[in-house]
């Protein structure tokens, strides 16, 4: 169970970019420039080569080492893949399952999803569910039956023992890396509504109250705050700008900021 400030969770996807020069210069950089890092979960998703790397530039620090994927398996002959077991040999902690571009550019299925997210929280590890419409989908008023498709799915079979170690990142497809299209804090406060009214059907009121909600799509340190500042909203996920050290960072202030601002109030 959390305390009753709710900090602010940053999360960076660096998807597939980066060397490994490249790799453990903008974790050094970000684990050196966070100005305070116990008002702030930071996590870094670099790809599967660098988490040694980027492990041994967070150790001794608040930043956690999260991965961008995971096999619904503990070990076998599954050529390519990597388990749980293995992630959390390299100290990982989180990771992401579910992300659209695993489900829309690779084909991944809520099923196979859901055997993930099963597998992964009975592993240890924290898991950061991705759900979100297409523009399509959003267009043609389907964003509930969506999301209500990929939580049910995603979360089938969650024991509820392992719920404190589950959060939910509301993505829609449309608004990540899109230059033309953004979310407005206001779209996406409403969709959290949504998202939080569904887990409140699925595992109870005090669950999805307590539960970590992050909105990702196109979050920079111009939109941050407004995002952040959002009931409901607990973190952003950042694709694009956490490639940068100073946008990040800038995006981390601002969570650490509304952090503050909720102590202030409480
Ligand atoms: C993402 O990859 O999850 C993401 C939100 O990307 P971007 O910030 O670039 O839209």
């Amino acid at each position: 169970m959390k305390t009753e400030i709710r900090q602010k969770f940053i999360v960076a996807n660096w998807k597939m970019h980066t060397t490994s020069f490249e790799a453990q210069q903008l974790s050094k950089s970000i684990v050196e420039g966070i100005a305070a890092p116990d008002h702030v979960t930071v996590v870094l998703c670099p790809p599967f080569p660098y988490l040694p790397i980027v492990g041994d530039m967070l150790r001794g620090s608040r930043v956690a080492l999260g991965a961008q994927n995971v096999y619904p398996e503990a070990e076998g002959a599954f050529t390519g893949e990597v388990s749980p077991t293995m992630l959390l040999d390299l100290d990982c902690k989180y990771v992401i399952v579910g992300h659209s571009e695993r489900r829309h550019k690779l084909g991944e299925s809520d099923s196979f999803i859901n055997r993930k997210v099963v597998c992964a929280l009975a592993s240890g590890l924290d898991v950061i569910l991705c759900v979100g419409e297409t523009l399509e989908q959003r267009q043609k008023g389907q964003t509930e039956a969506v999301l209500d498709r990929q939580l049910s799915t995603g979360l089938a079979g969650v024991r509820p023992e392992v719920l404190s170690h589950l959060s939910v990142a509301y993505e829609p497809v449309w608004a990540i890396g899109n230059d033309e299209h953004h979310a407005t804090p206001q779209q996406a406060h409403d969709t959290h509504l949504l998202i939080r009214e569904k887990l409140s059907q699925m595992i109870g009121a005090t669950w999805s109250g307590e539960l970590t909600v992050y909105y990702g799509g196109s979050v920079e340190p111009g939109n941050a705050a407004a995002f952040l500042g959002q009931e409901g909203i607990d973190g952003v996920l950042i694709g694009g700008a956490s490639l940068k050290a100073d946008e990040f960072l800038a995006i981390v202030n601002a969570g650490i900021l509304e952090t503050e601002a909720e102590m202030q109030r409480t």
